[in-house]
């Protein structure tokens, strides 16, 4: 892994500084921002390097966060820097409804391998557009318009997608206008319920809310992201995929989070030996350049009219030349086995903590896509966990509505850096345990208010972030 061998501390932000704004520009400006947006902390971050990121007085932190799982080969993964400089200076934006550019086409040759058999692609520039697309596609293959979706499910703040988003009524945020008819939901096993009873609720679904004839597709998240990182049991999804065909419907995953290696398979349906019609990437697959696909079935995709997908900066360039890098990186690299490496290793140092921490009741995997759970009778808790992390050099989610991190380290991440950072989650826990006096025995009720350590933060536990 390529951070090993540089030593971030030699860095200490001297590019960056010299970039900064000052003190006072920077609280003008944060304070012009739309009070819409939710953030774990204050902090100002100008620079990262692998796992690691640093702030504008030159502090250090460990970056469990990848911004929302985003930073798959770490920040500045040399190779992801000098294909994204190589590409800049080439030519920064080809437009692909003017004409073909060379780097998309090259993408689709290095995606393909691992797209689990499907073979049409189209690029955007979010998870959200991409999702839309999807849907879109999905509705005009079956000219059908219902979708279902699964309760505690994220898929974008789109209209399309927060239709048939649940994870956490903040997205909505009040009224949020009239959203697009055609949503239905379903519990998703171990949030709603276990296996059974969820297999039980999807046909009654298509016997109360909506004949199975008008549903276009079933959408899910294979591994539950923000909705509180929990895994769908493979015999769920192979169960789906059967109960699409016999019901005519198209079965959507969306890895928009769980995608590009986050679970240890390049795909997490991969992993448990399904084929989706239609699949969403996004995040982790350009490094944090804005790229987006939808993947779809050929027989599927065709079916589109000429001119009813596009968009101005879908497939840009530069993006398209940060995933080819990426690929290089996976490949090379051996990113795949350290993602499953790292998350055994991860699993085993949390379990170790359950253990001997009352107030953990779960901790999920696959792969580096980590949830923690803490007993949801203490309120808060998980905020509290996730900013006395912040505030002893560690960033780190909450996910979801009841109290659970998520915890979603670079792909790249080393020996070093995970375990330092699991020490810090660690020491956290057991700090917010005593003060919810549950370190030992039953837990308590919660009474002694919110920690102090941070600026401006709102809310509760949940992280309304992307
Ligand atoms: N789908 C899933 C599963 C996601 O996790 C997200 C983002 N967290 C989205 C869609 C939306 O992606 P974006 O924020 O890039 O629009």
């Amino acid at each position: 892994m390529f951070q090993a061998a540089l030593r971030p501390q030699a860095l200490k932000c001297s590019v960056a500084r010299t970039l900064q704004a000052s003190e006072e520009a920077r609280v003008t400006a944060a304070a012009k921002l739309f009070p819409g947006i939710k953030r774990l902390s204050e902090r100002v971050l100008v620079q990262g390097l692998g796992s690691r990121v640093w702030d504008a007085d030159g502090n250090e932190l460990i970056d469990f966060a990848s911004g929302i799982g985003v930073t798959s080969t770490g920040h500045c993964h040399p190779k992801v820097v000098e294909a994204v400089r190589e590409q800049a200076g080439l030519a920064s934006h080809l437009q692909m409804s003017v004409t073909h550019h060379d780097r998309a086409l090259q993408l689709i040759e290095r995606l393909e391998p691992y797209a689990l058999g499907l073979d049409r692609f189209f690029f955007a520039t979010s998870g959200a557009e991409a999702v839309e697309g999807a849907l879109r596609l999905a509705r005009q293959a079956t000219n059908r318009s219902g979708v279902i979706a699964f309760r505690g499910g994220y898929h974008g703040r789109t209209a399309g997608t927060l239709a048939i988003t649940t994870s956490g009524i903040g997205y909505r945020g009040g009224n949020a206008g009239p959203l697009p008819y055609g949503a239905f939901f379903a519990p998703y096993p171990g949030l709603g319920g276990d296996e059974a009873y969820c297999k039980e609720q999807l046909d009654l679904l298509v016997k109360q809310q909506v004949a199975p004839s008008e549903v276009a597709a079933v959408i899910l998240e294979p591994v539950l992201g923000e909705g509180g990182f929990v895994p769908a049991p493979h015999s769920f999804l192979k169960h789906l995929r059967e109960w699409c065909d016999a019901h005519g419907a198209l079965l959507i995953a969306d890895e928009v989070q769980s995608g590009a290696g986050r679970t240890g398979s390049f795909y997490a349906c991969e992993g448990a030996g399904v084929q989706p019609d239609i699949l969403t990437t996004a995040k982790g697959i350009a490094s944090g350049y804005p790229l987006s696909a939808v993947i779809s079935k050929a027989e599927i995709a065709d079916k589109q009219p000429p001119g009813c997908m596009g968009g101005t900066y879908g497939g840009n360039a530069v993006a398209c030349a940060a995933a080819i890098a990426t690929l290089d990186v996976f490949e090379e690299e051996g990113v795949l086995e350290n993602v499953r490496k790292q998350g055994q290793r991860a699993t085993s140092t949390l379990n170790a903590l359950k253990a001997e921490c009352p107030a953990v009741v779960d901790v999920r995997g696959p792969g580096l896509m980590l949830g923690v759970e803490f007993d949801r009778s203490l309120k808060g808790f998980a905020g509290e966990v996730s900013r006395e992390c912040e505030a002893n050099g560690l960033l780190a989610l909450t996910a979801g509505v009841h109290e659970a991190c998520r915890l979603i380290p670079p792909l790249i991440v080393n020996d070093e850096d995970l375990d330092e950072g699991l020490s810090i989650f660690a020491d956290a826990v057991k700090t917010i345990a005593d003060r919810h006096g549950v370190s030992n025995g039953e837990p308590k009720p919660h009474t002694t208010g919110r920690p102090a350590v941070l600026r401006g933060l709102t809310g509760g536990s949940s992280f309304d972030g992307a």
